[in-house]
């Protein structure tokens, strides 16, 4: 059977297998057996938590053009790989480096890109992707009519379900072109609040409503923003007051998130607002009022003063960071 490539994403901190690897193997198996590509040394961890995920097999390429030339490298990995299994579809998570190696490979296969999918299906006549439209008002469906498709997949929509299997382990050993060095990474690290995560692609967002009270109190949102390695986000009404600046209105005129983690502070949850954080995966949320229909979309609600939760959150995530 014709494999389904997934280029499997390693975090920065410590090479670890990202989460985004079980969704987008996930979806991979509803088109074929699931061919994981990792970029760095097929550990046991890594090919462990690839195979609980459904990853028949596992190709490593250990080279340090991959770190290098991350973007130019993965779109020559991809498409020699491309060439010598001739798979039923590529699968990119959708970041931006997966948009750009996603893009790239389209163009050098002359295929097809579908981006921001959210889910994948096969039907007689190959796969079928399917995107979610106006704040998930229509599912929008496509197919790539020639060549390899290809898809980036926004892996916070899809949930990732255990599949074990013990993968096979391959190496790929390629020369990479000198092309490739048209783009080099020089540095990597930490980013400053300077540079933290747009809201709309941030995995943590934490957002502050009326209920915060003052501009000064609104300074929390932001404190346990940073805590949390997240971003700050208001309601309209933070916005209107003047405590929150317009670019991190969250609502359906202004920013739409999907993150992992969604903190919603002193905000009644409105319908506007709801629309535009409705799709996080995780949502927790504290007010006053046990009837705000915040606390309808919530994992976990908590009743209280913020005023005094966010300050307890604080002092216990610096508890847990000084003891890790
Ligand atoms: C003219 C107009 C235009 C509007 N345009 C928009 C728009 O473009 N986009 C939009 O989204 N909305 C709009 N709205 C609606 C409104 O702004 C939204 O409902 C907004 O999202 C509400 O913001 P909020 O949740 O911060 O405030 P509220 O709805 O007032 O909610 C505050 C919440 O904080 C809680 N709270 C209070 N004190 C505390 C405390 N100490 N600790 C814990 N919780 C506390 C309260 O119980 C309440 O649930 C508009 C409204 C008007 C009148």
């Amino acid at each position: 059977m014709r494999p389904v490539l997934v280029l499997v994403d390693r975090t920065a901190a410590d090479g670890a297998v990202c989460r985004s690897a079980g969704a987008l193997l996930t979806l991979a198996r509803r088109l074929g057996p699931p061919a994981a590509v990792l970029c760095g040394p097929p550990d046991a961890t890594a090919v462990a938590l690839l195979g609980r995920y459904g990853a028949a097999t596992v190709t490593a390429t250990d080279r340090p053009e991959l770190d290098e030339y991350p973007a130019s490298a993965r779109v020559e990995l991809l498409s020699h790989l491309v060439r010598r299994t001739g798979p039923v579809a590529v699968l990119v998570a959708s970041h931006r480096l997966g948009q750009e190696v996603a893009a790239r490979l389209t163009a050098r296969l002359g295929s097809g890109l579908v981006s921001d999918v959210v889910d994948l299906r096969r039907d007689a006549d190959g796969p079928v992707a399917v995107q979610s439209a106006l704040l998930g008002a229509y599912r929008v469906e496509s197919r790539v009519t020639g060549g390899v498709p290809v898809f980036t997949v926004r892996t916070d929509a899809v949930e990732a379900a255990a599949a074990p299997v013990q993968p096979a382990v391959r190496r790929a050993d390629l020369a990479f072109p000198p092309g490739v060095r048209a783009v080099r990474r020089i540095a990597r690290r930490p980013a400053g609040a300077e540079l933290r995560p747009g809201l709309a692609t941030a995995a943590v967002v934490v957002a502050g409503g009326r209920g915060l009270g003052s501009q000064r109190s609104f300074g929390l949102v932001g404190e346990l923003a940073r805590a949390l390695h997240g971003t700050a986000g208001g309601s309209h009404t933070a916005t209107e007051l003047g405590w929150c600046p317009r670019c991190d209105q969250i609502d359906q005129v202004g920013t739409i998130v999907h993150p992992r983690l969604y903190l919603a502070l002193g905000i009644s949850g409105s319908v506007r607002h709801r629309a535009a954080m409705q799709h996080a995966e995780t949502i927790v949320a504290v007010d006053r009022n046990p009837a705000a229909p915040i606390f309808e979309l919530a994992d976990l609600g908590v009743v209280g003063d913020v005023h005094r939760v966010v300050p307890e959150l604080l002092a216990e995530i610096s508890r847990r960071k000084a003891t890790r």
